[in-house]
């Protein structure tokens, strides 16, 4: 069974709207009026792999109410039952209010895990409030807008040492055939590859290339598409002959049922969400006759927040103009706008000549595998021992932090935890060398890792 995690709050804190931005869709009733009616609500929820049942309680709230009512008592009750943790709303712009420490209060009470959040922090309205979340006791509080859809991905760090154990164990459970042990040698199924992009990259073109038929319309006016959604079809890799399985989606056709002159910056974006909660491997297609801009950095970051393989293709390399300055120019861009992943592959392509594709379809298969790496655990730690040995970690106040050990909890992303003592005082530029380290050492070049940092109980 996946675990279970309750969204608690008093009202208008923007539960409904956490809810909805974690589902990924629009299931519950947002409304600007307090106090509507509304059920509770579950749903699937995924953070960059890691996979739970979300509990919307929104809408048993009196909003006059300034002491726990008694039906949200009840309700609250209800809910925390059998829950494994609690995302604990607050809002940030509003600051906290005494219903907020009075459900703190409530909450310390219970045994469930609870994760503080301060919403609605998107910009400096929120700031005094992501500090004053502080004082209601439950640590640091994972600042996010949910409206927004910023910093959610944070709250991976938060839910993984509670949760990550019984997801993963769910997750096994659940692609295991009956009766076997998981076999992560099995062969991975089809690619699911996503090409994402801003309008006029040539997504359109490029699918229609890969397919070897016009299954898309294309013209030189942004977003002419037909509706489509995943496409499975068959590559065949001329360097070994072998003949491979890809599943393919096009996102491009969803701008259609919308006017396309309007917000399409936006709806580029929003597109490319879509895309990468599908994928696995994630092609950012870039023009080269317009180069890396903002909004490319922006959709290749979501890719890497969700935690997805990605690459970045050069598309029109035909027309392209001073090819190498081009080139090394959006490498350096890509590394200086990417803190997260160094030395991501980067392919020129085009969709019109078809140069490039081959080698870009193999590279991404690839890169599927070392995303969905495991490293055994001895492996693993005689590479940490070395780590910590060649450089250890400081010793704040003269007391050294302890690192214990290493595990990799899960793959696709890879996600490990290290677990030590006193790592409340590691420095972030201690976990980013270790970051580093798997990358570089342990074969995860270019794939978003997860290092969480745990304190045995
Ligand atoms: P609930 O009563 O706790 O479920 O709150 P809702 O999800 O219904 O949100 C209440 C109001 O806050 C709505 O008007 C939302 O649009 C707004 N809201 C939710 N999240 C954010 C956010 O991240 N930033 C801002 N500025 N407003 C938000
Ligand atoms: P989309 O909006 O990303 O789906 O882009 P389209 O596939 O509709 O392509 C936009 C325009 O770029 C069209 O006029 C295409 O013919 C052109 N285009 C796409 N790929 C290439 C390429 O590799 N080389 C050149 N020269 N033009 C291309």
């Amino acid at each position: 069974m996946k675990p279970t995690v309750v969204i608690i709050g008093r009202p208008n804190v923007g539960k409904s709207t956490l809810f909805n931005r974690l589902v990924g869709k629009k299931l519950a009733l947002v409304d600007d009026q307090p106090g509507v009616t509304r059920d509770r609500r579950m749903g699937d929820a995924e953070i960059a792999g890691l996979q739970f049942t979300i509990v919307d309680t929104a809408g048993w709230e009196d909003e006059d109410a300034h002491t726990l009512p008694g039906r949200m008592r009840q309700q609250t009750e209800a809910s925390l039952e059998g829950a494994d943790a609690a995302l604990f709303v607050v809002d940030a712009r509003a600051g906290l209010t005494p219903l907020d420490n009075e459900i703190a209060r409530y909450l310390r009470e219970h045994d469930v895990p609870i994760v503080l959040v301060a919403n609605k922090a998107e910009g400096a309205a929120g700031e005094s409030g992501v500090l004053e979340a502080y004082s209601l006791g439950f640590g640091e509080p994972v600042a996010l807008s949910a409206e927004h859809g910023e910093g959610v991905a944070d709250l991976f760090g938060g839910l993984w040492p509670i949760i990550g154990e019984k997801a993963d164990a769910a997750q096994e459970a659940a692609n295991a055939p009956a009766g076997e042990d998981e076999d992560e040698d099995a062969p991975l199924g089809p690619l699911k590859l996503a090409i994402v992009g801003r309008p006029n990259a040539g997504k359109s073109t490029l699918i229609n290339r890969l397919l070897g038929e016009d299954r898309l319309l294309t013209g030189p006016e942004a977003g002419i598409t037909r509706d489509s959604i995943a496409i499975d079809w068959q590559w065949t890799d001329p360097q070994s002959g072998e003949t491979r399985d890809i599943r393919l989606i096009d996102t491009a056709g969803m701008r259609k049922k919308r006017n396309v002159t309007e917000k399409l910056e936006k709806l580029s974006v929003a597109d490319a969400r879509r895309a990468v909660d599908f994928a696995e491997v994630v092609v950012l297609l870039l023009d080269a006759t317009q180069g890396l801009e903002h909004q490319d950095l922006k959709i290749a970051s979501l890719a890497l927040e969700e935690g997805r393989a990605l690459m970045i293709a050069i598309n029109k390399w035909d027309v392209a103009e001073n090819a190498s300055s081009l080139f090394n120019g959006i490498r350096a861009a890509l590394d200086d706008g990417l803190a997260q992943v160094r030395g991501l592959p980067l392919f020129a392509v085009s969709a019109k000549t078809g140069k490039g594709l081959d080698t870009m379809l193999a590279a991404a298969f690839e890169l599927r595998e070392s995303w969905s790496k495991r490293v055994p655990t001895a492996a693993l730690n005689r590479w940490f021992d070395d780590a910590l040995a060649a450089n250890p970690p400081p010793a704040p106040g003269g007391r050294r932090i302890k690192l214990r050990y290493i595990t990799q909890a899960g793959t696709r992303p890879p996600r490990f935890v290290v677990f030590g003592t006193r790592l409340d005082d590691l420095p972030k530029s201690y976990e980013r060398y270790l970051v580093n380290g798997i990358r570089s050492k342990l074969g995860f070049d270019a794939v978003p890792v997860r290092v969480v940092l745990k304190s045995p109980k």
